[in-house]
């Protein structure tokens, strides 16, 4: 059921019920006052008639005596004499009647012997000695106008019951009448015919005729009606207000429900009229306001969110089209502040040379942003570049103090980053610092807001080692063509590397020179084509028996050199023994059936025992060369001189194997992309 459905229900039963109850009163009580007022008047009617008859009855006994005491010969002319004065109808006494006596029977006075043509009083005539020889009855006509009379005297309709049923009722209610005097049982008692009251009075002593009383019921006969209409209005009314009650209080309730609907369906722009300043007026003014501002906020987060796309988009865009470093990282800048909210926002990077922390672009920022230069460890960006830990946070809260030159600002977060470290190599000094001030809204940055800053850092530090590898890719090409490895100019630029890396961690590092002998024989017996299968095959052995990290390199020709980092000259010897005996060991095939026999020369130097530069490493490691194939070829020999004592024969002992580690591997098209491989043989 509806709530207007019960509010309905509600309001008509509380006020109908009311109003049913009190014209139940008002017709009972009515019902009751005017019945006992009828049932009082019938008393009153029929003391009247009692009255009335009893004074009859006296006149009638006085007329009999009369008669009685009158001499007997006379008495014929007293009966006449009553008659004519009229003090009765009609006299008899022994076989004498007066004329126009009425018919019988009569009904005497005294012991209501029963009749209804006439009223009579006999009265007994005596003797001298006082006996009975005879009676006198004197009688009165009961007719019409005797009851009109009666009737008159008591103030009530009279009906006689018996003969003609003389009546002053009318002829229609005489009948209904007497049948309701009928049902009535005994004398005095009172009942209903119709619209009437009645009374019965049956013949006593004093009252000898049968007689029914009745008065007509004295409330209005309109008065029912009259409340029945009455509750009907009453109802209609209520019915009405009830509906119209229910209407004003369900109808905004619907209204918001449908609202709610239409929101709970994504239209936030749902309102609902406000009609009135009750409780509901106040729901639906609070419902309004609240859809008002949740769609003002899923607007501006709508914005905010087409806003970061755009930003990602041109990120995107930016970063697989251009490898100019300083657009990256503005680009990269501005996605971070839009998605993070903050109101300015600056990327330092460290320049290698100098040591320094130098602003690379900036947002939001003084033009003199440019001048921004911070040394690792000092200020907030300082701090954050020595430590490599992330910061966040109040200036004035947080610390730490700000450098001479840094921006100012109230909060800050603050992400370094770094080149992804090689595995086991140590942690990589920072690249550079993405940070920004002064969340919008003055709040301070949260941990999704760091979150979102590594994030945009990881991208930066990518973008920094991709750019730095294209540069370098585009200033070297670095392998070679026929064998898959490095050439001459990264070998330059390894072996300068290697031995600053060694330098720097106090460690080894060997270098192998190695030439294919007498390979000019190979061209000219068996072509040039046989002699580039050669070349090939040799560079696939050279490759299978050195470890990732070792680097390989073509230096030309059939000249190539191995650098054997972390390794002394033992581990070297051990190398070279396991190359040399790769190539000895099986025939090089040149073509479909074909294959020869070739052998390689090795010399070795190493880092630093043979020379503190790169290239006075390879100068010895080619001396050694030199000497290899002097010694007769398919040899190796270390190096001499140097700043340490020469090693002249190095034994190689069973089972020798390389420095065992996991640094990645190198020698192949390009660094660490070296399929693996099977069969080193150590
Ligand atoms: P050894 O080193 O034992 O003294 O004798 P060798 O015959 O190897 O002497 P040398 O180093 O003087 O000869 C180098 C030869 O290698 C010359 C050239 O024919 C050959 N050569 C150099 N580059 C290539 C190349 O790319 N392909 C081929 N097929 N041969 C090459
Ligand atoms: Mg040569
Ligand atoms: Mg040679």
């Amino acid at each position: 059921m509806t709530l207007r459905g019960r509010l309905t229900t509600a309001f008509l039963a509380v006020v109908l019920g009311p109003v049913l109850l009190g014209a139940f009163f008002v017709g009972a009580t009515f019902a009751a006052t005017s019945r006992d007022r009828s049932v009082e008047r019938l008393d009153l009617a029929a003391t009247a008639v009692r009255t009335s008859m009893g004074a009859l009855c006296q006149r009638l006994h006085a007329a009999a005596d009369a008669v009685a005491l009158a001499a007997p010969e006379q008495r014929v002319a007293v009966a006449n004499q009553v008659v004519a004065r009229g003090l009765a109808a009609a006299v008899r006494f022994d076989a004498f009647t007066t004329p126009g006596a009425p018919g019988q029977p009569w009904a005497r006075c005294a012991d209501a012997t029963p009749g209804y043509q006439a009223v009579s009083a006999r009265v007994e005539i005596r003797d001298t000695t006082g006996a009975a020889v005879g009676a006198v009855e004197v009688a009165e006509t009961v007719d019409a106008a005797f009851i009109v009379r009666l009737a008159g005297a008591s103030g009530a309709a009279i009906t006689l019951r018996g003969g003609s049923a003389h009546t002053t009722e009318s002829p229609d209610a005489r009948a209904a009448v007497l049948q309701a005097a009928d049902r009535v049982r005994g004398d005095a008692s009172t009942g209903t015919a119709g619209d009437r009251y009645i009374r019965r009075l049956d013949g006593a002593p004093g009252q000898p005729l049968p007689l029914v009383l009745s008065v007509p019921r004295s409330e209005p006969q309109g008065l029912y009606a009259v409340l029945v209409a009455a509750v009907i209005l009453a109802g209609l009314v209520a019915v009405l207000a009830a509906w119209w009650l229910a209407r004003t209080t369900t109808r905004p309730l619907a209204e918001l429900a449908a609202a709610a609907d239409r929101v709970a369906g994504g239209d936030l722009a749902a309102r609902v009229p406000v009609r009135a300043h009750d409780e509901v007026g106040r729901l639906a003014a609070t419902f309004n306001r609240m859809t008002r501002e949740t769609q003002a906020y899923v607007q501006a987060l709508t914005a905010s969110r087409d806003q970061l796309r755009g930003h990602l988009a041109v990120l995107g865009d930016t970063m697989s089209s251009t490898h100019d470093l300083q657009r990256i990282l503005r680009v990269l800048l501005q996605t971070a502040q839009a998605a993070t909210g903050a109101h300015s926002g600056v990327v330092l990077l460290l320049d290698q040379a100098t040591g320094v922390l130098a602003a690379q672009c900036a947002e939001g920022l003084d033009d003199d942003w440019a001048e921004l230069r911070v040394l690792p460890g000092s200020g907030l960006l300082g701090t954050v570049a020595a430590t490599g830990e992330p910061r966040r946070g109040r200036v004035d809260r947080d610390g730490p103090p700000l450098a001479e030159h840094e921006p100012r600002c109230r909060t800050y977060i603050a992400v370094p980053f770094a080149r992804p470290a090689p595995v086991g190599d140590v942690e990589p000094p920072a690249l550079g610092v993405l940070a920004l001030y002064d969340r919008l809204g003055s709040d301070e940055f949260d941990d999704a807001d760091l979150v979102t800053l590594r994030t945009f850092a990881g991208q930066a530090a990518v973008a920094v080692e991709n750019v730095r590898v294209h540069e370098e890719a585009q200033r070297l090409s670095l392998t070679d063509p026929l064998t898959g490895l490095w050439n001459y100019r990264y070998l330059k630029e390894s072996i300068r590397r290697e031995v600053e890396r060694a330098s720097r961690f106090g460690r080894m590092l060997t270098v192998l020179a190695l030439d294919l002998d007498r390979f000019k024989e190979v061209n000219d017996t068996y072509g040039h084509a046989a002699g580039d299968a050669v070349l090939a095959e040799f560079a696939r052995r050279v490759r299978s028996e050195v470890r990732e990290v070792d680097l390989a390199f073509r230096q030309g020709g059939e000249e190539f050199v191995v650098l054997l980092p972390e390794t002394d000259a033992r581990g070297g010897a051990i190398v070279a023994e396991r190359l040399g005996a790769s190539v000895r060991d099986t025939p090089m095939p040149i073509g479909p059936e074909a294959s020869i026999d070739v052998t390689v020369s090795i010399g070795i130097a190493v880092y630093p025992d043979h020379g503190v530069t790169g290239a006075q490493v390879l100068d010895a490691a080619d001396d050694a060369l030199y000497a290899a194939k002097a010694a007769g070829r398919d040899g190796y020999r270390a190096a001499t001189g140097g700043k340490r004592a020469p090693i002249l024969e190095i034994p190689v002992p069973a089972g020798a194997a390389p420095p065992d580690d996991d640094l990645p591997r190198a020698g192949g098209a390009s660094p660490g992309t070296q399929p693996p491989r099977q069969g080193r043989g150590r």
